[in-house]
């Protein structure tokens, strides 16, 4: 079996596909001016994944103003977190 480590930084894993953003972004640009290798863009309003991978650091989930970005099915319930 893989550690956990191993599954978390495996190529799979890190995949932008498993993202996903809800009806409820309000299109600021937030998580495409704070992603930090550029893999999120703004193209009228909306946001589009233009990398097939990332470094999956989750601070656009949950920086989002309107929790409107998701990975996989269980994040919602999860809920968000910003360092104080
Ligand atoms: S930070 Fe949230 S509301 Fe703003 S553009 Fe990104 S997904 Fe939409
Ligand atoms: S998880 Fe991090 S690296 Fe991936 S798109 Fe969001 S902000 Fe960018």
């Amino acid at each position: 079996m893989q550690s956990i480590g191993k599954r978390i930084y495996d190529g799979r894993t890190r995949r932008t596909s498993n993202l996903s953003v809800e009806q409820t972004c309000i299109g600021c640009g937030l998580c495409a001016k704070k992603c930090p290798v550029h893999a999120i863009e703004m193209q009228h309003k909306h946001l589009v994944w233009v990398k097939d991978r990332c470094v999956m650091c989750l601070g656009c989930l949950h920086r989002c103003p309107t929790f409107a970005i998701q990975c996989g099915p269980n994040t919602k319930r999860h809920g968000q977190y910003l360092h104080p």
